[in-house]
């Protein structure tokens, strides 16, 4: 089969690698897939070691440290709500981290680069499922454009560089993800983790209704970070493009099926209503992922499993999970993970 960009040349496991984020929902689970493929080299730093948002010090430590593969899973993320509220914060942010980190890395000529993006850059009425040239071809989802355009212009970065240095650095765009370690917070989390927390507090607390935000009627697909995580090595291992490739399980739920499953893994059997007052955003979002699937990866963690998974995690680490600081909020720290 011929594949745009294969290359049958897998990564040098003694490499040096440096995995931005590595504290994150994605970039923690990136970590462990390399270390447990044999990665003996792996490097990351805390935001509180290294702000990824001041240049300065992002070119220090490249030109200290010399990484030969660089991840770049640092970004300010949060759910609708969030990115509805502080947009300017999630363009401004988003955009320094990543073009400190790719400008650093391209100074000292890094051969290996990924960069992970979010599948709210392609338009808001995408033909379904969403391919990769769909981008930039309509308008995009108000409710996080500001995210997007940052994602956009790191799609576009890497781009250029291949085009002006041909550096082999790619892009890999996953859908909406979710997994232990989530930002689990009420009012900054993401739709499948926020909807584990109300449930779980509703059983606690005896409560008869639960009350979810918008329709219930969008729908989402939802990825296991472990399976991105396994498809990050992958495309390192496996793909030298300048498309950025979708990474998704290429199935989707509607938000209330999503709530039925929540509500079943947590054990809670009262009535769920829905606040229409809140935004549904944008009404699918399900990608194409036959780009992927074509350099032969599909996902093997199942929706009610990884739920399952995810809910068992968040009962056994309730208070720290519960007690992480909203994302969003203007003075929330510059390395997360990815998401939008
Ligand atoms: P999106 O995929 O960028 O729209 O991000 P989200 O994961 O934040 O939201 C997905 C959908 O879930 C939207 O239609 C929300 O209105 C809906 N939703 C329902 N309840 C919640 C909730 O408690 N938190 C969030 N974030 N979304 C919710």
């Amino acid at each position: 089969m011929t594949v745009e960009g294969f290359v049958p040349s897998p990564i040098d496991r003694r490499a040096k690698t440096y995995i931005a984020g590595h504290r994150g929902l994605v970039g923690s689970s990136v970590w462990r897939r390399m270390g447990s493929e044999g990665f003996t080299n792996l490097i990351g730093r805390t935001s509180a070691e290294l702000d990824l948002t001041h240049r300065d010090e992002v070119f220090e430590f490249f030109k200290s440290e010399r990484p030969e593969v660089v991840v770049l899973a640092a970004a300010k993320v949060g759910g609708i709500l969030a990115n509805n509220t502080y947009p300017v914060d999630f363009l401004s942010t988003n955009l320094q981290i990543q073009t400190n980190v790719m400008d650093a890395a391209l100074a000292i000529g890094v051969p290996r680069l990924m960069f992970l993006g979010s599948s709210c850059i392609y338009p808001k009425y995408a033909e379904q499922p969403i391919r990769e040239d769909a981008l930039l071809t309509g308008l995009l989802e108000p409710t996080n454009d500001a995210y997007a355009i940052a994602k956009i212009a790191g799609i576009l970065h890497v781009q250029a560089v291949r085009r002006q240095y041909g550096l082999r650095w790619i892009s890999a765009m996953p859908t909406n993800l979710y997994g232990p370690g989530d930002n689990f917070s009420p009012e900054g989390s993401h739709v499948l983790p926020g909807l584990i927390r109300r449930y779980d507090e509703a059983k606690n607390s005896g409560a008869t209704t639960v009350t979810n935000w918008g329709s219930g009627t969008p729908r989402r697909e939802f990825l296991h970070v472990d399976d991105l995580a396994s498809a990050c090595l992958h495309l390192l291992d496996n793909y030298d493009g300048s498309k950025q490739v979708n990474v998704g399980t290429g199935s989707d739920v509607t938000i209330l099926e999503l709530a039925e499953i929540v509500a079943n893994a947590v054990g809670y059997s009262g009535i769920t209503q829905w606040d229409k007052t809140k935004p549904d955003g944008t009404p699918r979002k399900l990608l194409d992922i036959s780009t992927l699937t074509s350099l032969n990866w599909k996902p093997s963690i199942s929706l009610e499993e990884g739920i399952a998974q995810t809910v068992k995690w968040y009962v056994d680490n309730r208070h720290t999970a519960s007690a992480r600081r909203p994302s969003g909020a203007a003075e929330s720290v510059a390395s997360e993970t990815v998401g939008g």
